[in-house]
């Protein structure tokens, strides 16, 4: 495990006592900031000008009131957040959350990742995130388009193409952009598509976009694993989640070979020792929008559901978290590599803990940070803004064989990194540094703003 620098350690002191008690900020910062001592003794021209404490601050924070009706005429209040963290390379780009644990702490980690992660792809784009505590779940239709309209009555002064463009996450699809795009268009008279991406085809949406992640996640195991001359041809992958990176991890592992046997939601876990059924999974969250358990009620045959429990007690031989922050522990990585895991992919934004990382790397278990991993659902973003822009529309092949190439290339420039500083096979630290350079870079040449 790499510890902080001298040089950073004074750094980290500062983010820690500026932003005590957002945990998953401190984590995220301190993860980068441990993989940053190489480069600074590499090149310390990096510590000039307050470069990196600046990188660790957001340009700026929009915290405001979301006013409602629910169906019952009831007035209900929720919390909007938007981070707009970092403007270096391009417009602010990262999704909105809605989830109930949302906290300004959250949006931080979720906007510092994003900044590296937007780096590596290699495209102009910034790093931002949004997200309220609302929960949609058991919310009917029009309570979702009534949220979602007060969300954007106050957000939308902030966006534009050419200054921050939200997409989805966490509790956030298809549906929820949709009305979003209808409140931006309504309040502002434009129809400026490219506000926004994630949006339905007929609105400028990019083909490939609801699968760009999860696909993305599986080009880049599939290029890991190459690494150790294996591939996920007839290997047991348990994927967390069944939302959209869960599902179309899921596909696309299949695609390349891969049994799916478990995968999961926030109430527990189904194994399937068939492989999962992934018409079945999509029918029962995407069309009917039901718990996991309704898979096993419906399936019946070899599989089962766990209610609460940890799905990495299952065995597998690649896991890909795909849920949400923290999902993965030190227990349950030692579980993992007992059960004989070769490979980890995170699907997700920091599904495993410091401690598990730690364990899977010093296990010599190939470990793809979801920063690097999951950035083919903003690379795929990035290319419908291109579309937005060139008022074009490409095919599913061609959306498909650019993100295949760009997560081929964010697999190589980690792994290049990661040599070039002297740990071979270390992602994280491959995907930090990289990250890091271009926007240092970018901010560098920008002047002290
Ligand atoms: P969805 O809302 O589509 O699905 C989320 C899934 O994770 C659901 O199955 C949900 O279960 C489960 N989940 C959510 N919160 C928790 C929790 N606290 N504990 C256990 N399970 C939980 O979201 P996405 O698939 O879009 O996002 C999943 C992850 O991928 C997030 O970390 C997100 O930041 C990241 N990501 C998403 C991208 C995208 O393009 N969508 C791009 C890059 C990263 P339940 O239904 O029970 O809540």
């Amino acid at each position: 495990m790499l510890r902080i620098d001298d040089k950073l350690r004074p750094v980290l002191d500062d983010v820690v006592r500026r932003n005590a008690g957002e945990p998953e900020f401190l984590q995220a910062v301190t993860e980068v900031l441990e993989s940053l001592g190489r480069v600074v003794a590499k090149r310390p021209h990096y510590l000039d000008n307050a470069l990196i404490q600046r990188l660790c601050e957001p340009e700026r924070q929009i915290i405001f009131r979301v006013p409602w009706v629910d169906d019952e005429g009831n007035v209900q209040i929720n919390r909007g957040f938007r981070v707009q963290f970092n403007s270096a390379l391009g417009p602010y780009k990262g999704g909105i959350r809605f989830h109930p644990s949302v906290n300004v702490g959250i949006i931080k980690f979720l906007g510092f990742e994003q900044t590296f992660k937007n780096a590596l792809t290699g495209m102009p784009i910034g790093g931002g995130k949004g997200g309220t505590d609302f929960n949609p779940r058991g919310r009917s239709d029009g309570e979702v388009m009534r949220f979602c309209q007060s969300f954007m009555t106050e957000l939308f002064r902030h966006l534009g193409e050419y200054t921050d463009v939200p997409a989805g996450d966490i509790g956030v699809g298809g549906r929820e952009i949709g009305y979003m795009f209808g409140q931006y268009k309504r309040l502002t008279n434009r129809y400026e598509a490219g506000v926004l991406t994630g949006k339905a085809l007929f609105h400028g949406g990019s083909r490939a976009r609801t699968e760009a992640t999860g696909y993305g996640a599986t080009y880049f195991v599939e290029r890991m694993l190459a690494t150790r001359n294996a591939s996920f041809d007839g290997k047991r992958v348990s994927v967390s989640g069944s939302g959209n990176v869960a599902i179309y991890t899921m596909e696309k592992v299949m695609e390349f070979g891969g049994i799916i046997t478990a995968c999961s939601d926030s109430n527990g876990y189904i194994v399937d020792e068939d492989g999962i059924d992934l018409d079945l999974v999509k029918e029962v969250k995407e069309a009917r929008r039901e718990r996991i358990s309704e898979y096993v009620r419906l399936k019946g045959g070899r599989s089962h559901y766990v209610e609460g429990g940890s799905i990495w007690n299952v065995p597998c031989d690649v896991a890909m978290p795909s849920a949400t922050q923290n999902e993965l522990t030190g227990n349950d990585a030692k579980t993992l590599i007992k059960n004989g895991v070769i490979a980890v992919g995170e699907g997700a934004n920091m599904p495993s803990t410091p401690d598990a990382v730690r364990l899977f790397q010093e296990a010599g278990i190939l470990f793809a940070p979801g920063k690097a991993a999951n950035a083919g659902g903003v690379a795929t973003s990035a290319l419908e803004m291109q579309q937005n822009a060139s008022r074009d529309s490409w095919s599913f092949q061609q959306t498909e064989t650019r993100l295949a190439t760009i997560m081929h290339d964010i697999h190589d420039r980690c792994a290049e990194t990661a040599e070039e500083y002297g740990a071979p096979s270390d992602y994280v630290l491959g995907a930090n540094i990289a990250g890091f350079v271009r926007v240092a870079e970018a901010m560098d040449a920008l002047g002290v703003i």
